[in-house]
């Protein structure tokens, strides 16, 4: 029998996902544009994806589209909200997994996963960028590093800053005058990753924390952020080998099975 492919694109608010399922279980290819919904992100998601699995969009089955700008790719068969597609896409890493947290680009979300991998409930803070990756966008570039280098400045860190405000603006601030003060910047990124840790506990301890927990979106990339996640809630958090294209992975599966079912 031929291969049969399946795509998930999640187009978020700052990066665009898109991921090449065959077969309903292999990831024959993926691509992680950091652009999101309005840009040219989506379709140079795709473009990459498919060249990076040596296959042409006439080869694809079923596209489910996901995420914050998922209403805008009118090449999708699926339009399904990206709190089920992460519930389908950790549930098939982690089957037992009942408790996802998952920090984007300008939202935090925290999902109860059911036994069989559906969205049971949520609770979400998309209205202040304190506690999402926006946050530590603002605080990388205060600091004149790359997100991607928060973590291994945090993992040198040996005490741990306060930072006392919560709104992103004021923390900004407060950070700027702690550089003023030569504060050293490996405790300065610890700080910044216990403040989003603290308001993250907080998301998921409202909607109530069942075991095993994991984490998800491209904040997960960052260790020192999952490490102070960890700490906060005092319990482990499990991150999936590619935190960031979960959303995309479950819209992908999404799509398998619903090829299936309408056949
Ligand atoms: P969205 O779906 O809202 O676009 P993502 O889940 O893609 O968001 O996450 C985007 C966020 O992930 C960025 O704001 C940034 O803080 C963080 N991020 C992206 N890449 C990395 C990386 N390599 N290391 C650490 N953090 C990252």
């Amino acid at each position: 029998m031929a291969d049969v492919y399946t795509m998930g694109i999640d187009i978020g608010s700052t990066a665009s996902k898109c991921l090449i399922l065959k077969n309903g279980t292999d990831i024959s290819g993926y691509a992680v544009i950091g652009a999101g919904t309005g840009t040219s992100g989506p379709k140079r998601s795709v473009e990459q994806a498919l060249s990076n699995a040596g296959i042409t969009i006439n080869e694809i089955s079923g596209i489910t589209a996901t995420g914050y700008g998922r209403n805008t790719f009118s090449e999708a068969d699926w339009i399904v909200s990206e709190l089920s597609c992460h519930a389908i896409g950790i549930h098939a890493v982690f089957p037992d997994v009942r408790t996802l947290i998952d920090i984007g680009g300008q939202d935090a979300k925290a999902i109860r996963v059911s036994t069989t991998g559906k969205l049971e409930n949520f609770v979400m803070n998309d209205k202040c960028a304190a506690g999402t990756g926006r946050f530590l966008d603002v605080m990388a570039r205060v600091l004149e590093l790359d997100v991607s280098e928060l973590a291994e400045r945090d993992a040198m860190a040996e005490n741990v800053v306060n930072i006392s405000s919560t709104c992103t603006v004021f923390a900004e601030s407060e950070v700027i005058s702690q550089l003023s003060n030569n504060v050293n910047i490996c405790d300065l990124v610890a700080g910044i990753h216990r403040s989003v840790a603290v308001r993250t506990a907080g998301l998921a301890k409202r909607l109530g924390i069942v075991e095993p927990v994991a984490m998800s979106g491209g904040v997960a990339l960052n260790s020192g952020a999952a490490r102070a996640l960890e700490r906060e809630l005092g319990i482990p958090v499990r991150i999936p080998p590619l935190p960031q294209i979960n959303g995309a992975y479950g819209a992908a599966i999404y799509a398998w099975e619903h090829r299936k079912q309408e056949r």
